[in-house]
């Protein structure tokens, strides 16, 4: 069954178009994630979805029954901001069950819920305490339990987690994960970190400037993404793009002439363009001292130590690459060869920056 379909969903603030015809199904019990950089119209959409912001064109429906025209408070979900606020004179109990007894929710269906959610989220023994003696991380789960206890179909969260500090960002994701396999409502995550979108999300959809770019599943955006955009936002250090001619099964990069594999060839064959932009990760590039086959020289210009490995920058015919290494001892201005899994590359069209798809071996 659907869960949430957005139709030539339009957004205007005066005469500034934010949304732009976003159209999109989110199946019921799916967990989604809009994720893109800042200002791209995560939240808006999110809160055109609760009913918080009235669409400019086009239609919401919820569970196959249109809400376009309802109010926030007549359509089902929950919804977690990132600036949650608490009542803080109230216990967390009582902020927990507070639009419960409001909506007079039956006594004894309140407790089952409160319990239900206190034990989820690890908050028993803080139930009579006020908000100013918790620490963050416990008043997050506390805006959360709230949210949850209203055992909406529909559960909508607007970046969460990002008051939070790394540790226990992650403790939460994992919590949040636990909730939805757990009650599995369609769940709509808004976040603009692309780790979080590829730990948590069923599927992706990368929004920028008020347009969906892909929806895919994390390996589909990672692995065959749709475009350059898609390419180059997902993946850190982030994929190297460079434009190159084909001649037959060689492609020139700068000067230097690399061999496609014969899938490769094929598949291009359909394509009467000789340009393309060829897009490889920093992983799927390696770095020689010494010339190996179908390897072409540069030199290193910087690196950069990530922890587990080092980020290499090298520079040949003035195109720049970046490599991830576990050498350490890379030196600037040095002499390298690097040889890039072909298999692994990925093409795009020079002008709409569109993925040019991949033979059937990727
Ligand atoms: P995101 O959540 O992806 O960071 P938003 O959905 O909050 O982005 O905002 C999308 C765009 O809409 C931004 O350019 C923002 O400045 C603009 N915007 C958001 N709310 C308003 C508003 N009330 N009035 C005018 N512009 C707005
Ligand atoms: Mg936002």
């Amino acid at each position: 069954m659907v869960g949430i379909e957005l139709e030539d969903v339009s957004k205007c603030y005066g005469s500034t178009k934010v949304i732009d015809k976003i159209n999109l199904t989110i199946k019921e019990g799916e967990r989604v994630i809009f994720l893109g950089p800042s200002g791209c119209g995560k939240s808006t959409t999110l809160r055109m979805i609760a009913g918080l912001e009235e669409v400019t064109s086009g239609h919401i429906y919820l569970g196959g029954k249109e809400v376009t025209p309802l109010p926030s408070g007549q359509r089902d979900i929950a919804m977690v901001f990132q600036n949650y606020a608490l009542y803080p004179n109230m216990t967390v109990q009582d902020n927990i069950t507070f639009a419960l007894r409001a909506n007079k929710v039956a006594k004894s269906e309140i407790q089952e819920r409160l319990n239900s959610a206190l034990e989820m989220l690890d908050l028993v023994n803080y139930r009579d305490r006020l908000p100013k003696d918790l620490s963050g991380g416990q008043r997050q789960r506390v805006a959360l339990a709230r949210a949850l206890v209203k055992r909406s179909k529909f559960f909508l969260l607007d970046e969460p987690l990002s008051n939070l500090d790394v540790a226990l960002r992650q403790s939460a994701r994992n919590q949040l994960i636990e909730i939805h396999d757990r009650y599995q409502q369609t769940f709509v995550y808004v976040t603009h970190d692309q780790v979080e979108a590829m730990t948590m999300g069923h599927r992706i959809v990368l929004m920028n400037k008020g347009e969906i770019q892909m929806v895919g599943t994390p390996d589909e955006v990672y692995n065959h993404p749709a475009n350059v955009f898609t390419a180059t936002f997902i993946g850190s250090p982030k994929m190297n793009i460079q434009e190159v001619s084909r001649q037959g099964n060689l492609i020139t990069v700068g000067k230097q002439e690399l061999h496609l594999s014969s899938e490769w060839g094929e598949h291009l064959s359909q394509f009467t363009s000789q340009n393309f932009l060829l897009g490889i990760r920093p992983e799927h590039i390696h770095i020689y001292r010494e010339k190996v086959d179908n390897s072409f020289l540069a030199h290193v210009s910087k690196t950069e130590n990530l922890g587990p490995n080092y980020a290499i920058y090298v520079e040949t015919n003035s195109t720049q690459w970046v490599v991830i290494s576990d050498i350490r001892n890379w030196q600037p201005g040095e002499e390298c060869y690097l040889t890039f899994e072909m298999d692994k590359i990925h093409l795009f069209d020079v002008e709409s920056k569109e993925s040019m798809g991949y033979p059937s071996f990727s």
